[in-house]
């Protein structure tokens, strides 16, 4: 391991392996198997990062199994393919452009590469670039392949190729493993600050007890909220996720009827400023339309949420008492990086988690495992 002191090509990249081993799709519905690849070339303002941890998200066994039938608008890779959507390691190379990014700096690789050619691209809005595409996972425009075959791997392998504008250091007090979280804990990042949560806001987290719901918890104890209510259906998870914090947490079993009446009354009748959708993508719509009945005048309910049954909201309610309705998506770099700020002077705490990792070519026991979760507490990881 060496660094660089100029901005130059790192010798390295010319001695960089041929190949590396990484688990790959072949077949909708069927095992990953693990195949020798080459390594790709990086490009002058790319990074080679050695894998540590790759993240199993909940929603990796849908991707792997029905996405194609359920989401034709939001293309896969072509196969074989590798996955893994969450990647924390070791920089192993860098290409000439790159000045601040070092190798041997421990790294979080956020996926989402934008096209750099599309409007919003050009107004460098690149969360809203209409070809947007996750690295070993899915993308959300008609082009994408193109960014698939520049950067054609997920983490489910022994080094992945990204953009530098990507890498999100990660500090020295937190686990490959943790920094591998990322991309859940982002997500409700991003929804927090567009509902401009703040320290005295009331906050709504529905799905507290989500893989999602959890890294919203752990986000806004770490922006200072001091009023944050949850919802959940399973008792257990709920008292362990109100004993985190059992001063600023209140939860709500969905089990026991609308929780709109009984929000009102725990918040002393201000409703709810800001709310973010955790809930799971099989969760009724109903859940949805009695937490904006919560919602105080000008409150922000911010989606993360894949629900797919279609709430009956009465827009001219949400006209009448100003409630807005933010739609978000992903999370950027920067806001990665205030996470990873935020995690090393430890507000961000990341110790909740409880870790079970599985070596790569145990990749599809790991995957048949994700129903066997603990709820957002548990944290699944390959680590190749
Ligand atoms: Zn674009």
């Amino acid at each position: 391991m060496k660094s660089l002191s100029t901005n130059t090509i790192d010798e390295s990249i010319f001695s960089e392996p041929a190949t590396m081993r990484a688990a790959r799709l072949h077949v909708i519905g069927e095992p990953m198997r693990v195949d020798e690849i080459p390594v790709p070339q990086i490009g002058p303002d790319d990074v080679r990062v050695e894998v540590k941890a790759c993240n199993l998200v909940p929603n990796l066994g849908n991707i792997l199994a029905n996405w194609k039938a359920w989401n034709p608008g939001l293309p896969l890779p072509e196969l074989p393919a590798v996955f893994g959507l969450d990647t924390t390691g070791v920089v192993a190379a860098v290409g000439k452009n790159v000045a601040r990014t070092k190798i041997g700096q421990r790294v979080y690789v956020n996926p989402g590469v934008s096209c750099g050619t599309c409007l919003a691209c050009s107004r460098k809005d690149t969360m809203n670039c209409k070809n947007y595409t996750f690295m070993g996972y899915f993308g959300f425009g008609p082009e994408c392949q193109p960014i698939y075959d520049r950067y054609p791997l997920g983490g489910l392998a022994e080094n992945i190729i990204a953009p530098v504008a990507n890498i999100v250091p990660i500090p020295d007090n937190i686990t490959f493993e943790q920094g591998a979280r990322f991309g859940y804990l982002g997500t409700s990042f991003s929804a927090l600050k567009k509902g401009a949560v703040r320290a005295d806001s009331t906050l709504l987290v529905l799905g507290i007890t989500g893989t999602l719901g959890v890294g919203c918890v752990l986000n806004a104890l770490a922006l200072g909220v001091g009023r944050i209510y949850g919802t959940g259906r399973n008792s257990e998870l709920l008292e362990k996720v109100k004993a985190i914090a059992p001063d600023r947490i209140e939860v709500i079993n969905l089990d026991h009827g609308p929780v709109a009446p009984r929000l009102w009354e725990l918040t002393g009748g201000d409703g709810i400023e800001v709310a973010v959708n955790c809930l799971g993508p099989g969760a009724p719509a109903a859940y949805v339309v009695d937490a904006f009945a919560a919602m105080a005048r000008g409150g922000r309910f911010v989606n993360v949420s894949g629900v797919q049954e279609r709430p009956a909201l009465d827009i001219f309610d949400l006209m009448c008492r100003q409630v807005s309705l933010i739609s978000s998506n992903w999370f950027s770099v920067q806001e990665g990086l205030e996470m990873a700020e935020l995690a090393r002077i430890g507000l961000l705490d990341l110790s909740r988690f409880e870790q079970s990792s599985w070596k790569l070519a145990d990749v599809n026991t790991a995957i048949n495992s994700l129903p066997n979760r603990h709820g957002g507490f548990s944290n699944y990881t390959v680590v190749p």
